[in-house]
């Protein structure tokens, strides 16, 4: 291992093309310095003489297109130069893309809608944090949608969701997330149900879509679409799906050759289907580090990055203030099903919850839905259809006094009555 502490660090001379790897230990911090030459990590341009620090299990590559030294301070589990990395045909990528939203200006048609797809661990949030960026530093105004319900980049774990992006993201914090377009899932993986999911592919779709009709920046940035890992069954289903929702024009497939010929096979012959490879760098997550990352990306929601800016509210919620719901229905065999109803019905049901004990330590969803709206049986669509305005956490239930304490990032009273219950939950250790 490298990088041992000092205050000016060690220093690493990196030629053009190549990139300096390295991961934060656990419980430590790491420092990085650009000092001379030019460098950029996942897409994003250093400063000179600029500090920039990544806190415990942050996994990094500074990449260099011209060459440059940096130096880095504070424990590094792995710090390492590598010559062999992928930058090259990714940025080759981003020029074909960028060919495409030049044209599209051009015929006045729109950008190029790209999917990236690949088993878990190729790096599919860095592509498309890279080719981002790329766009953004040309002017692009690109849409990210997210859909590994998972590894959110834009929100909290249990949502899908879409962002408009306006700037590089910021090396340590990522993309700026003002004004996302977020709706509940509920869970962490698409399997819990996969109608759902699928239906608010389609949603995000139709509202991407929307905005690109009056929003011609949007339409000519094109979007780029981060999935889950999950591919193959329903997985691989839903990603056929979300092609054709979003009409894309480009599938990015990293590292599985069979998932590339799958998907050129049964997708239209007009959607390039390009294979790439993984990079070596991207680290291989265990169950536990993606726990505690869901964890933490729960905790930036309410506590702000780094556990500094946001101070969230504790209140008390009457039960009576609020109206509680889970989407779907246990499923139960087809023969009991009443006349007329299909299991979809079942998977999209919305099912009024009473709150009891159970519900503590869980993440609800805030529905931005009228709090006036009907929900009959007809009426439950509007809920699911409804982007989120915020989540909050129960920390504790009286039954007794029929009040729940929340923690919510803005005081009392809640901005909406209508709350989604996420199979997620979250220990407040503050
Ligand atoms: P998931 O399975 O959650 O969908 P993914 O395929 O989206 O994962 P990423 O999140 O992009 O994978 O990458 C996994 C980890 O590897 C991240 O912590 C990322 O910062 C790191 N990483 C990616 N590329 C590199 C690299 N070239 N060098 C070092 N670390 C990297």
């Amino acid at each position: 291992s490298s990088g041992s502490a000092g205050t000016s660090g060690t220093r690493f001379d990196l030629e053009k093309e190549t990139e300096l790897r390295f991961e934060v230990e656990a419980g430590e911090r790491v420092q990085l310095e650009l000092l001379s030459g030019l460098a950029e990590v996942f897409g994003s341009e250093l400063n000179r003489n600029k500090r920039y620090t990544f806190g415990p299990g942050s996994k990094i590559a500074v990449f260099t297109w011209q060459g440059c030294s940096v130096s880095l301070s504070g424990k590094t589990e792995v710090a390492y130069i590598s010559k062999d990395t992928p930058m090259l045909l990714y940025l080759n990528t981003h020029a074909a893309l960028e060919q495409m939203r030049r044209q599209a200006e051009k015929d006045h048609e729109r950008g190029p809608r790209v999917m990236v797809v690949g088993p878990t661990d190729v790096g599919k949030s860095t592509v498309c944090r890279v080719l981002l960026n790329y766009a953004v530093r040309l002017g692009r105004r690109p849409t990210l949608v997210e859909l590994d319900v998972g590894q959110s980049n834009v929100s909290v774990p249990g949502t899908m969701s879409a962002l408009c992006i306006e700037r590089p993201a910021d090396v340590e914090e990522g993309f700026s997330v003002q004004a996302p377009l977020v709706f509940h899932f509920g869970s962490t993986t698409p399997g819990t149900n996969i109608k759902l999911y699928n239906k608010l592919t389609s949603s995000l779709a139709e509202v991407f879509s929307q905005r690109c009709e009056v929003n011609r920046k949007a339409s000519v940035g094109g979007c780029i679409i981060n999935t889950c890992g999950w591919v193959k069954g329903s997985g691989y289903q839903a990603l056929v799906h979300c092609a054709s929702a979003f009409q894309v024009d480009v599938v990015i497939v990293l590292d599985q050759e069979r998932l590339y010929n799958e998907l050129k096979r049964d997708l239209p012959h007009f959607v390039r289907v390009v294979l790439l490879p993984k990079s070596g760098g991207v680290v291989e997550r265990s169950k536990d580090c993606r726990r505690e990352s869901r964890d933490e990306k729960i905790r930036e929601y309410f506590y702000g990055f780094r556990g500094t800016s946001f101070y969230p509210h504790a209140f008390d919620v009457r039960f009576s203030d609020v109206r509680i719901y889970k989407i779907g229905a246990p499923s139960i065999p087809d023969s009991c099903l009443p006349l007329g109803m299909s299991q979809d019905d079942t998977q999209l049901k919305l099912v009024p919850v009473s709150p009891g004990r159970d519900l503590t330590h869980h993440v609800l969803s805030v529905s931005s839905v009228d709090d006036d709206a009907e929900v009959g049986a007809g009426q439950s669509r509007g809920i699911l259809e409804s982007p989120v305005c915020g989540f909050i956490v129960v920390t504790a239930v009286d039954t007794q006094a029929q009040v729940m304490t929340v923690l919510s990032p803005a005081p009392r009273p809640l901005p909406r009555h209508t709350l989604l219950i996420m199979d997620i939950r979250f220990i407040d250790l503050k």
